[in-house]
């Protein structure tokens, strides 16, 4: 089971293609951290242009499919396991010192994907003053807004105009 898993994230990470900011469109990505979450190579970077925090690589159509239909649901597992929050922990603290790293700490985050919410709690954990996230999954921002105890801080909603 865990040995298909890891398979099928290899696969998944032979088909990850550049990706151009999500907010200006440029290609201009300064690497911060080339492995996130799951093995995949996803190059966590900062946007020259704009200064947006992003992965430069990542799915597109098919593999995006395959990915949220069939992988998503096992590596996003609810309740997450015991043995996985220290793990989720750890790596959301990683992440938080290697954009603080090459950003510079920040005063303001908005988190578009907040997931189970581990990246907020290490920014709240740092002094941030104002912190946000987006998170249109309903068992995984529950468990930000009650177990982590996020409330308020995190929203039922994708980005768009509005919000
Ligand atoms: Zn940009």
């Amino acid at each position: 089971m865990a040995f298909s898993l890891l398979n099928q994230l290899r696969q998944i990470n032979r088909h990850l293609v550049e990706l151009p900011c999500p907010g200006c469109g440029q290609f201009d990505p300064q690497l911060i951290w080339r492995y996130d979450r799951y093995f995949l190579r996803v190059n966590l970077s900062v946007c020259r242009h704009c200064s947006l925090v992003y992965l430069a690589r990542g799915m597109k159509d098919d593999t995006q499919a395959r990915f949220y239909g069939q992988l998503y649901p096992r590596l996003m597992r609810q309740p997450p396991a015991s043995k996985a929050v220290w793990n989720y922990r750890l790596i959301a603290g990683y992440r938080f010192s290697e954009i603080s790293n090459v950003v510079g700490q920040c005063q303001s985050v908005l988190d578009i994907g907040a997931g189970l919410g581990f990246f907020l709690e290490a920014c709240r954990a740092h002094g941030c003053e104002h912190y946000m996230g987006l998170e249109p999954g309903g068992p995984q921002r529950d468990h930000a807004v009650q177990v982590l105890g996020l409330g308020e801080h995190v929203r039922p909603e994708e980005l768009d105009e509005q919000t």
